[in-house]
């Protein structure tokens, strides 16, 4: 069995004030970690603060980018060094708005895979299709491809540490979502990569995430599918109601 790992997604919303109240109201209340992993995806400016309230409680924070090197002339950037250090647990990695609007690359986010795992921030992995290549049947052939090339490179005990975010980009903040077959054929084609590519117990361990306009309401029935190991959620995030009914649900 697989443990539940529901991760907001804050993108660039929310003002210090806005984002210090919600982990206030909400440390107490989450259920606990061995029943499923609750994380918070915070803006980078907040996260030693939003860290320091979280101490102690089940709420993990974790950051939605980050540079591959850990120091630099890389003005404006973020180090996975400088995120360890003030304690972050997780990033989000190849999101594809970054992939989009900041021209990430696949290359470019092996190195940033293969960087977080140096300093023992567990990756989230997203990956996913645009519409287009959705209605020209490329969906799986475009994950597959995001996925062999995220996790070249990585030990058995690496790749089952790691998350995967299967976001279709059609149904990231459209209000459309996967119908839940639909996500969980493609979180099962990505476990049979990883099966060819590390082993069946790896890919019965690694945790796969579905994105994409998940809500409180549709929650329910994608955790229920078998490849679904829980969700990577934006807009439904950024209410404490709402976060913490996604919680529940998982
Ligand atoms: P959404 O965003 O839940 O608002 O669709 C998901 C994401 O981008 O991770």
């Amino acid at each position: 069995m697989r443990k539940p790992i529901i991760a907001g997604n804050w993108k660039m919303y929310k003002t210090f004030d806005e984002a210090t109240e919600f982990v206030e109201a909400v440390r107490d209340k989450i259920p606990s970690e061995e029943i499923v992993d609750a994380v918070i995806c915070a803006p980078a400016l907040y996260l030693p603060t939003l860290v320091d309230i979280a101490f102690e409680t089940d709420l993990a924070i974790g950051a939605q980018n980050m540079h591959f090197e850990n120091e630099g002339a890389f003005t404006g950037e973020i180090s996975p060094a400088q995120l360890s250090a003030v304690n972050v647990d997780y990033v989000i990695i190849g999101h594809s708005e970054r992939r989009e609007y900041f021209n990430e690359t696949d290359e470019a986010v092996n190195k940033k895979v293969r960087a977080a795992m140096n300093h023992g921030i567990v990756p989230i992995i997203c990956c996913g299709e645009t519409l287009e290549e959705r209605e020209a049947n490329q969906t799986e052939q475009k994950v597959e491809k995001q996925v062999k090339a995220a996790l070249d490179g990585f030990t058995v005990e690496e790749v089952e540490h790691m998350v995967i975010a299967y976001e279709p980009i059609w149904a990231i903040g459209t209000g459309k979502t996967a119908t839940a077959d639909d996500a969980n054929t493609v979180c099962g084609a990505i476990r049979n990569v990883v099966e060819e590519l590390y082993g069946r117990d790896t890919s019965e361990k690694i945790r796969i995430q579905y994105g994409g306009s998940v809500k409180p309401e549709n929650i329910k029935e994608l955790l229920s599918k078998e490849h679904i190991d829980g969700a990577l959620v934006g807009g439904a995030s950024l209410q404490v109601d709402s976060y913490l009914k996604l919680l529940e649900a998982a």
